[in-house]
């Protein structure tokens, strides 16, 4: 007997026969003698529709009353659950966030999960009962209802999972797991059966878009082994239900990882932006002086290169943000002009990072020097780098992405299967 969370996506339950679908799935494992709470998402389409009447009522939207609207897709989807599976003869119910209660902060259309009881669930599943919880929501300390930003119910099954401390939560999704590369640049792509929480993380950071990145977060924090699968699989197939064994990706400490690889999958995101501070002053606070007022003013910048000056009086700095905030932050930094003291800014758009993860590299040397190579051998040319223990990212331009993505596919051997 294990205790299972499952979580089902908005494609999954887009409609009543893929929810009885979904029923299946959830009796198989009821069947199996396992203790089950599920977590479903709204009807695929439906939160986007839900947010775009707030919208529409007004662009100056409360966003408690957003929040009272855009959860409602959530209750829909897991009334809906809870009624095929008692159709099913199981025992379930519905829960509301704010039943549980699922306690986040005040930061409403964005909230972050504070607590969550589980022992209601806990003693209810040890009854047999199925609970079947809208994700997405919760109750702030307002006492009013709150939403967890766009793909919380990923993160929303992950602290049901740690709270309840089942033995893994199940991510059931419209892919069969996570790649070693996006399959759509690179067909030889292969499904990872195993990938450490820290390069789940990076791979979801860089745009690999199976899980919400704040979910990967709170499973490395809780150490809740998390299972990515299809719910496009007949419910019964074989294998489906094998406890040890079943098909999909399994996230996990790096310690139930055995055959380490050294690099384990290339990510990359698209619309990158470049910004050249030319001839700064080379002085204590220059950095603060620039990234200070893109902070205050909501730029995400990602990597920053800094030169040595050649005198001591006047250096580079170059860094990344998302293409969509380049004049936002170029606005920010003329304003800025005197403070920081600098010569010319240049900047260019239509830029692609790509990166190599892998845990295996904190041990290996020469991973970032094969990648260089195979790069110059394409005629690739890099315009900034940065590392971190398990990452290589670099900065390319973009029409060059998919050729790179798969020259370092084979450059470490991931097209073999
Ligand atoms: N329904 C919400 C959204 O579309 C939450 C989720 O699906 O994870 O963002
Ligand atoms: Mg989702």
């Amino acid at each position: 007997m294990a205790r299972i969370v499952m979580k089902f996506g908005g494609t999954s339950v887009a409609d009543m026969d893929r929810i009885r679908v979904v029923a299946r799935h959830v009796k198989r494992e009821v069947d199996a003698g396992h203790e089950v709470a599920v977590v479903v998402s709204a009807m695929s389409g439906k939160t986007n529709e839900l947010v775009g009447w707030t919208r529409d009522a007004s662009p100056m939207h409360d966003a408690r009353e957003y929040d009272a609207v855009v959860a409602s897709g959530e209750q829909v989807t897991s009334g809906l659950v809870a009624i095929a599976l008692q159709h099913l003869g199981i025992n379930a119910r519905s829960w509301q966030g704010w039943q549980i209660p699922i306690k986040t902060d005040n930061a409403h259309g964005a909230a972050r999960i504070l607590e969550i009881n589980g022992d209601e669930i806990i003693r209810r599943m040890g009854e047999g009962q199925v609970a079947v919880v809208a994700g997405f929501q919760g109750l702030g300390p307002d006492n009013r209802i709150s939403t967890l930003g766009r793909g919380g119910s990923d993160t929303s099954a992950v602290a049901i999972a740690a709270a309840v401390k089942a033995d893994r939560c199940d991510i059931y999704t419209d892919v069969d797991g996570v790649y070693t590369t996006d399959p759509r640049i690179v067909p030889k792509a292969r499904r990872l059966k195993k990938i450490a929480f820290e390069e789940m993380l990076e791979m979801a950071s860089l745009g690999a878009k199976v899980l919400q990145v704040r979910s990967v977060e709170l499973a490395m924090v809780f150490k809740v082994r998390t299972f990515v699968r299809s719910s496009f699989e007949d419910p019964d197939a074989p294998g489906m239900g094998d406890l040890l064994n079943p098909p999909g990706t399994l996230i996990c400490d790096e310690e139930e990882i055995v055959e380490q690889e050294v690099v384990t999958g290339i990510a990359y995101a698209k619309d990158e932006a470049q910004i050249s501070l030319r001839r700064l002053s080379d002085r204590p606070g220059v950095s603060a002086a620039i990234f200070g007022p893109l902070a205050e003013n909501h730029i995400n910048v990602d990597m920053i290169v800094q030169n040595i000056s050649e005198d001591g009086s006047t250096t580079d700095m170059t860094f990344t943000v998302p293409s969509g905030d380049v004049d936002k932050a170029l606005k920010v930094l003329g304003d800025h002009k005197e403070q920081i003291g600098y010569d010319v800014i240049q900047n260019e758009s239509g830029l692609v990072k790509v990166s190599v993860i892998g845990i295996g590299m904190r041990s290996h040397a020469g991973v970032a020097a094969s990648a260089f190579r195979a790069l110059a051998e394409k005629g690739i040319n890099i315009k900034a780098i940065t590392t971190s223990e398990i990452k290589i990212s670099i900065l390319i331009d973009g029409p060059y992405a998919e050729l790179a993505v798969r020259t370092l596919h084979s450059c470490y051997g991931l097209d073999k299967s």
